[in-house]
């Protein structure tokens, strides 16, 4: 269960069959579609501006200005797609709350539409969670029988068909243009930007795309107003967000709170690191953003401040690892997922990844050598600003970060011949 300083997103997760409609009524979910379809579509779109949302997926784009991106409407369709295929590592924040909270996401997802003056709404959801899938479809099932989807919306005019569409598990239909390609049919893979989506998305149409987070923070700032939403955060990140605590912690979960908080204070609502242990290194957002160790546990996680001290805020998916954990091993894992994932479209990461993932291997087995560190950086720095889409730039965030700030771990492999922390080769350290 969501531990919660903002109790907005995780409010109901804990009440009892909390993903039914019955229950999310009760504690007061559609009044804010209620409000919305009483409103003109653009003081929606205004109020989502002037609360200064940005969005949840990661890069933190002001949601109201992206929706303010679509051209004026010329007849045609324009559509609203919802990314739901959380896949960065670590990041465990949008099936929870699709698991316990669905109809938040769709309410927010009728209010995003109506703003944009979309017809047909996507979820598009990644492939892998059959049970979110299921979950999203009941919602979706329990919503349209009681009017709240299709046509004539609470005697409002106004028409709205949502469909949810699962993917077929792959990391890189998460990154927009993918994702469009993957619900257009055909393989998944990045489209160049510009156009961007609102200009040119899905079928070639007017498109917004936001994750499942910033989606369902709509129905809380339409309710409560923007101001109520800026005066939780910090002046240029405003509101709250789900921070996931994974790894050596106490109490790993979801901990809701506004957007500045910091590591220290996340670690004592989460009873601390595991115990007789300490603080290694950590990623702010998942395994794109470059590390942090113990010296950055008082960086407010917000967008600026974690860039100020070097990495990104990304998904707010806080892996923890504590002195037991080979910062070698760690990276050469995430690198493996890169490698694998990358879908080969451009060069810089297909064969980037692929070379990395070899010089790790080499790391790990004694054999690497101190050029090897040197060419990580090399690759690193062909890959970083070359590649297609920001999965390339994701891979080379945990090597260079790591290399910083813990090289002379990288030479103790390469002069003790292996990993310092496994028992075999430790006994050559001796
Ligand atoms: P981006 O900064 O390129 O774009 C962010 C959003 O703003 C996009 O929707 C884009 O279309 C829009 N945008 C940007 N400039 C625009 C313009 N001039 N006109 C119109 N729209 C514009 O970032 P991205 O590649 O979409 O995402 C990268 C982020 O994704 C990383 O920071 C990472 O943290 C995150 N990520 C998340 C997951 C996950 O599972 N949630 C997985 C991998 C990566």
């Amino acid at each position: 269960m969501a531990t919660t300083l903002t109790p907005v997103l995780t409010d109901r997760w804990a009440n009892e069959r909390s993903w039914t409609l019955d229950a999310y009524r009760k504690a007061g979910g559609y009044e804010a579609l209620r409000s919305a379809l009483a409103m003109a579509p653009g003081d929606v779109l205004t109020a989502v501006k002037d609360s200064g949302l940005r969005g949840r997926g990661g890069a933190g784009f002001p949601t109201g200005m992206k929706w303010g991106f679509l051209p004026a409407p010329d007849g045609g369709p324009r559509y609203l797609v919802v990314n739901a295929d959380e896949s960065e590592p670590g990041t465990c924040k949008d099936i929870p709350l699709m698991m316990a909270d669905p109809h938040l996401l769709v309410e927010g997802a009728i209010i995003t539409s109506y703003a944009i003056g979309c017809h047909h709404a996507f979820i598009y959801v990644r492939g892998e969670v059959l049970h979110v899938y299921r979950r999203l479809l009941a919602a979706v099932a329990e919503a349209r029988e009681a009017g709240l989807l299709g046509s004539d919306i609470l005697g409002s005019g106004y028409d709205l068909e949502l469909t949810v569409h699962a993917g077929a598990g792959a990391y890189i239909c998460g990154e927009e243009t993918a994702l469009l390609d993957s619900l257009e049919g055909r393989r998944g893979q990045p489209r160049l930007k510009p156009p961007f989506p609102a200009v040119a998305g899905l079928y070639g149409r007017p498109t917004v795309i936001n994750n499942v987070e910033t989606i369902a923070s709509v129905p809380s700032i339409v309710a409560n107003g923007a101001d109520w939403f800026r005066s939780m955060g910090t002046e240029r990140s405003a509101g709250f967000g789900i921070f996931s605590l994974s790894g050596h912690v106490a109490r790993p979960g979801q901990y809701e709170a506004p957007l500045g908080i910091t590591l220290r204070e996340l670690l004592e609502m989460a009873g601390g690191m595991r115990e007789g242990h300490e603080l290694k290194f950590w990623t702010p957002g998942g395994s794109s953003t470059p590390i942090f160790t113990a010296e950055h546990l008082d960086v407010p996680l917000d967008y600026e401040s974690v860039g100020a001290a070097g990495s990104m805020l990304g998904t707010r998916a806080l892996q923890i690892f504590d002195e037991t954990t080979c910062v070698v091993r760690a990276v050469a894992r995430w690198t493996d997922f890169y490698a694998h994932e990358s879908c080969g479209k451009c060069t810089p990461c297909r064969e980037g990844t692929f070379w990395m993932k070899g010089i790790y291997q080499r790391l790990e087995s004694g054999q690497g050598t101190a050029e090897d560190l040197e060419t990580l950086l090399d690759v690193c720095d062909n890959i970083l600003g070359r590649a297609f889409c920001a999965l390339g730039d994701g891979a080379t965030s945990p090597v260079t970060s790591s290399l910083q700030h813990f090289r002379a771990e990288y030479e103790a492999h390469v002069t003790g011949g292996g990993c310092p922390f496994d028992p075999v080769a430790a006994a050559r350290f001796e």
